[in-house]
């Protein structure tokens, strides 16, 4: 049975992690974020828990060679036996060059969706977000969020904070960052076939977005004859 692997591609801010939690109900894929699971490893508070936290707080990218080893582990785990959903990774060509080996190998067709928003938009969106620091949901104080206008998290009342990589010097370095080392990805993509489809990020409520990602993923599916648990 072909598993499905499921690309969130976009800049910072541009909704992956929002999309991500609507279509793993949506389709049973596992979310795998590489950012959650790098501030997951530095509450750990180690020497590499140490190192992980100044680069993250400089907006600068973690090593591939850390990260393509936190995916390749994940990936095999039996969450994702119907698939997965990649938020965050690849950010760099080297990195889609490992995952597409890994695809390759374990005969998994990928889908890359592409969200697009402008850049005041993002600068706009991560300079009013804020997160719950015990279950890590996000939230817009300027958008419809359940605790829009309040300063705590609707699901467990905790008193919601900035994340240290959201202020604003650190946005601009992630942005510097996203269009050096993770835009050309798109290209490599391009080169080896990859099928990617542009979403507008901006305009429409995310689960309106979602609607039409689930629609192409029900398509691309179809042509592929990749087949999971939709539910
Ligand atoms: P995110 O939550 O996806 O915005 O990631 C937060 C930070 O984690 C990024 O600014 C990077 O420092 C680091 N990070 C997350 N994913 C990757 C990746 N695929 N490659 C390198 N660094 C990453």
């Amino acid at each position: 049975m072909n598993r499905l692997c499921l690309i969130l591609f976009g800049p910072p801010g541009s909704g992956k992690g929002t999309q991500a939690k609507i279509l793993r109900q949506s389709f049973g894929l596992a979310h795998i974020s590489t950012g959650d699971m790098l501030r997951e490893r530095i509450t750990t508070r180690d020497e590499l828990g140490r190192q992980l936290a100044r680069i993250m707080q400089a907006g600068a990218l973690v090593s591939d060679e850390m990260v393509n080893r936190l995916v390749e582990e994940r990936i095999d785990q039996p969450d994702a036996k119907a698939g997965f959903i990649l938020d965050g990774y690849p950010r760099t060509v080297s990195q889609a060059e490992l995952l597409t080996g890994l695809l390759k190998g374990r005969n998994i067709p990928a889908l890359v969706v592409h969200l697009k928003v402008d850049y005041n938009v993002i600068v706009n969106r991560l300079s009013g977000r804020r997160q719950c620091p015990t279950c890590n949901t996000l939230y817009n104080l300027s958008a419809s969020s359940p605790s829009s206008g309040s300063a705590v998290c609707s699901l467990d009342g905790s008193t919601l904070v900035i994340r240290e990589d959201d202020r604003p010097g650190v946005v601009l370095e992630r942005l510097k960052a996203y269009e050096r080392q993770t835009e050309p990805v798109l290209e490599f993509f391009a080169s080896v076939g990859m099928p990617c489809w542009d979403v507008d990020g901006a305009s429409g409520a995310p689960q309106a977005i979602a609607s039409g990602i689930e629609d192409a993923i029900r398509q691309f599916r179809g042509k592929s004859g990749a087949v999971g648990g939709e539910k």
